[in-house]
């Protein structure tokens, strides 16, 4: 078994359930048992660790001068969740500085292995706790968060040795100059490709809406069908039109995901219909355009069905484009591995989302057997995980060997965009090309 398989297979243990996935919460037991363990194996690496004052687990190989190369992901799960999703990235980052020490190589600028504490924020609800307060975010408001059994953040992060009020002390972004995530895929594009390694573009922005047709009740045995204003009949068409017209679009996803309907009797044509629109994209002007289509199809559906028709945005979060450099750079890397790739977005938020708001950042993916995630079947295959690790080191060895932002290779489109020119743009509203790898 290859050092990666083997760490998987060990990291799984804690917090192990019966079926075969981890159950590790923030601030909980099984995490800091994976910690402690993570922390020996690196020391026995010769690396030195330390936990900041939100819990991020920090693994520091001290060398050279200059701004850091972070390697980060979570050790944290959903309930009964994989034993990839996050663990693989922290892992193969410590394989992968293992395997460059081991050759002799020497990095210019130091080199730290973060695992975000909370990313999956399964417990309190407060997603990605711990890189947000590493880039220095005002979390202040979270203290009285509950999770099941009553205990308020603050308190899980009092017994577990963290004072809440020094959470702002985890603040160290200032220090890192790039960031590299590896993580599964958590879909099926990669292993339907058949492709080793996926390098992603950016990270989906959402746009959340309710909407709501309003008809009127009849009884369903009196009321003749041309009669009817059936607000559930409009809500379907919406459902299936919204659905082919994402269809239809490179990059953009939509999904209606729940769907209420009033009074609720057998017997009675529905007088209200209720339901939320999810649009996915990593293109900003694409989601501008499908909220504006979006509006433009439940009004003209409205008019055909004799409904009326209201609709609210309920949350929203702009897409993060990843950095062109860096993307260039893992392509080079798993060039240089024998790795397939290709381009793909992210639809799911990851540490990557925060720390990329701050410096430059890029993701590697691997392939999820079936696409299955955040369940204990959840699987990537050795030879993925190992061949991956290997990627990383790859882009690791490059990017820590050079001072910040060189050009690696001159002339080549992408290469030479310095942290200077990227200021011009906040990276959130910088336009994006999508990628050919998405369509
Ligand atoms: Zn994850």
């Amino acid at each position: 078994m290859t050092a990666i398989a083997e760490a998987i297979r060990a990291a799984a243990t804690f917090g192990a359930t019966s079926n075969g996935g981890v159950t590790r919460f923030a601030w909980s037991e099984p995490l800091f048992g994976v910690y402690a363990w993570l922390r020996e194996r690196a020391a026995e690496a010769g690396f030195e660790s330390r936990l900041d004052a939100a819990g991020n687990l920090i693994v520091i190989w001290d060398a050279g001068q200059g701004p850091v190369l972070a390697i980060g992901s979570h050790l944290d799960t959903v309930p009964n969740g994989g034993r990839y999703d996050g663990a693989l990235g922290v892992l193969s980052g410590l394989e992968a500085m293992k395997h460059l020490k081991r050759r002799g190589f020497q990095p210019n600028r130091p080199v730290w292995l973060i695992a975000f504490m909370d990313e999956e924020g399964a417990r309190f609800k407060t997603t990605m706790l711990g890189s947000r307060a590493f880039v220095g975010e005002d979390l202040q408001g979270l203290s009285s968060r509950r999770d099941g059994d009553g205990v308020t953040l603050a308190e899980a992060m009092r017994d577990a040795g963290f004072p809440f009020d020094r959470l702002p002390e985890a603040r160290a972004i200032e220090r890192v100059g790039e960031y590299l995530e590896l993580h599964i895929e958590q879909g099926p594009v990669l292993e339907q490709a058949g492709v080793d390694v996926g390098i992603v573009t950016g990270i989906s922005g959402l746009r959340g809406t309710r909407a709501s047709f309003k008809g009127i009740a009849a009884h369903s045995g009196t009321t003749p069908m041309h009669m009817r204003r059936d607000a559930l009949a409009g809500a379907a068409r919406a459902v299936l039109e919204i659905r082919d017209v994402a269809a239809s679009r490179d990059g953009t996803l939509a999904t209606v995901g729940t769907m209420n309907a009033s009074p609720g009797a057998f017997n009675v044509v529905p007088c209200a219909a209720e339901f939320n629109v999810d649009i996915r994209s990593i293109d900003p002007g694409a989601l501008e355009s499908s909220e504006a289509d979006l509006h433009r199809l439940l009004q003209r559906i409205a008019d055909e069905e004799q409904l009326t028709v209201s609709w609210d945005r309920i949350y929203e979060l702009e897409p993060l484009p990843l950095d062109e450099r860096l993307i260039a750079t893992c392509e080079l890397a798993a060039t240089e591995e024998g790795a397939s790739h290709q381009r793909l977005p992210s639809g799911a938020g990851h540490d990557a989302m925060i720390i990329g708001r701050h410096v430059p950042a890029a993701m590697l993916f691997l392939p999820s057997q079936a696409g299955i995630s955040h369940n204990p079947v959840e699987h990537t295959s050795d030879e993925d995980c190992e061949r991956g690790t290997r990627v990383l080191a790859r882009a690791v060895e490059r990017l820590s060997s050079q001072p910040m932002g060189w050009p690696l290779r001159a002339g080549v489109a992408g290469f030479t965009r310095t942290r200077r020119s990227r200021a011009r743009w906040p990276g959130w509203l910088r336009p994006v090309r999508a990628a050919p790898a998405a369509r």
